[in-house]
């Protein structure tokens, strides 16, 4: 049998699983097959959506059986290249969209069961609908996909508060390269019977298997937010507010954004967003405290913890939202920010996390070495400070050649995070490696460490089918 006819009888099986409507062939084929950033174009044999988890298992059979690799995608949201094809065309592409059921909500229990094609808004709104919180939340919550979540281990804006992905699962249904499907969906709290299956699987990038549902913990729905926009001179002093701030919220602190007056600058100048103090400070902190009881009053704890800080100068000033509207004035400045970066030219992103007494070095250190480099360079650092996680985003200097700039990516990455492993830290703290830092991860884990990956993948994907090429080198 000759190659081509091996794809052909491959194809003819894969449609028998999926049917007519679940072998994509048309105009929606594309953008499945492109990075949203346009930073990677594959190809594929075929681009299947299985509607079970049995045609899952079927879909992945057959191409274990033909030695086809297999790529899963959810909402192709994740920035790293994960859920692409690669140029070499032989690859089918698993996508979840049709696996989109909620199987059963568990009020009493606090979870429930979701597939993996689930919308991440749809099952925030399921969960508020049955009096709960579901707290994964994130940008791209419109489109990305549960399963995609869990398998890139998203965090987002409340992990301070509820943690990562990693931290909502209960219980996990995956199915193996092979086809077999294994069902690990218990909703136990306690669980303490050998390894935890489902760690391996969340975190994977779909290097491991097929995540196909997952049970999800629920919290008691937050009925009262409150919200403040604080100045402040210094990260060193972001730090120390932080600290205060989680001691007088009891630890009811769901959101800390720290964001530079560069940034704040650029959501004003292109972002429609409006400064509301009324001069300017060299560091903002965007603070949200979040309580489900309804007689522990946010604003008063707010106002205390500020008045305090105001009065011995650990802040410079502060503005507290005083309507719904106002808290989204607010939250407009973080989320145009980025946004409005494009607007200032060439950006170089980075997504390191350093530990949280590090930040302020590491902004300081970091800064210092890109500007050493390239002199006129604009750091922009923001982020989930109290995860340690901080977008190093560096705009390009003031009328800079926008290609010049981005030719010093790889260069940039490379001194930024020299900087962040000093202090411990990570190259990737929420998008993942998918392709785009494979090397990046080959630098910061040690041999044995890298020996302990490869003989899990090893272990659970032999052939080396699923999702050859990212996290680990083919
Ligand atoms: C605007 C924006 C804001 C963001 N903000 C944040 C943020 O604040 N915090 C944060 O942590 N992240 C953030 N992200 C990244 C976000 O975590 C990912 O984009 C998202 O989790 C990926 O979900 P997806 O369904 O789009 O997965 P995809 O992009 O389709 O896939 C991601 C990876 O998982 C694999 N995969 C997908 N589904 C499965 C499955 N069912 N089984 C096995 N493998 C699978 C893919 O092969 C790929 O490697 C943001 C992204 C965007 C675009």
């Amino acid at each position: 049998v000759n190659a081509a006819d091996k794809v052909t009888s491959l194809r003819a099986k894969l449609r028998g699983i999926v049917g007519d409507s679940g072998l994509i062939d048309d105009e929606r084929a594309a953008p499945m097959l492109a990075e949203p950033r346009g930073l990677f174009h594959g190809r594929a044999l075929a681009i299947v959506q299985p509607a079970s988890v049995d045609e899952v298992s079927a879909v992945m059979r057959a191409c274990w059986e033909a030695d086809v690799p297999m790529v899963p995608q959810g909402g192709n949201t994740g920035l790293v290249g994960g859920a692409i094809a690669s140029e070499a065309g032989n690859a089918v592409v698993i996508s979840t969209a049709r696996l989109n059921r909620i199987r059963a909500l568990d009020a009493a229990n606090d979870t429930m069961i979701a597939e993996a094609g689930c919308i991440l808004a749809h099952l925030q709104e399921a969960a508020s609908a049955a009096d709960r919180l579901f707290p994964l939340s994130l940008g791209a919550e419109g489109s990305c996909q549960i399963g995609g979540n869990l398998s890139a281990n998203a965090g987002g804006i409340l992990t301070l508060r509820y943690g990562n992905a990693r931290d909502l699962v209960l219980g996990l249904e995956a199915v193996l390269p092979d086809g077999r499907v294994w069902n690990g969906l218990n909703g136990l709290r306690k669980n303490n019977t050998g390894y935890d299956l489902k760690h391996l699987f969340i975190g994977a990038e779909g290097t491991l298997g097929i995540v196909t549902a997952a049970v999800l913990k629920l919290f008691p729905k937050p009925v009262a937010t409150a919200t403040a926009l604080v100045g402040l001179e210094s990260v060193e002093s972001a730090l120390a507010l932080l600290g205060r701030a989680r001691a007088a919220s009891d630890d009811r602190l769901s959101a800390y954004e720290l964001m530079p007056r560069r940034g704040l600058e650029f959501a004003v100048a292109h972002a429609g967003a409006v400064d509301p103090l009324p001069r300017p400070h060299g560091w903002y902190v965007l603070l949200e405290l979040q309580t489900a009881n309804a007689e522990f009053a946010p604003a008063p704890v707010l106002e205390n913890l500020l008045e305090a800080a105001l009065a011995e100068r650990l802040v410079e000033d502060a503005a507290i939202a005083a309507s719904e509207a106002q808290r989204a004035a607010f939250w407009r400045i973080r989320e145009g920010l980025v946004e409005a970066q494009k607007a200032e030219g060439g950006s170089i992103k980075h997504d390191i996390a350093v530990p949280v007494s590090s930040v302020p070095a590491f902004i300081a250190e970091a800064s210092a070495a890109v500007a050493a480099r390239l002199p006129g360079v604009r750091p922009v650092p923001f982020g989930h400070m109290a995860d340690g996680n901080i977008h190093f985003n560096l705009s390009q200097p003031v009328g800079m050649d926008r290609a010049a700039f981005l030719a010093l990516w790889d260069e940039m990455n490379e001194t930024v995070h020299a900087v962040a492993l000093r202090h411990g830290g990570s190259i990737s703290a929420e998008h993942g490696i998918g392709r785009l830092k494979v090397a990046g991860l080959e630098a910061m884990k040690s041999a044995t460490e890298l020996d302990l990956m490869r003989a899990v993948k090893r272990a659970i994907d032999p052939k080396g089918l699923m999702n050859p090429g990212k996290v680990l080198r083919a």
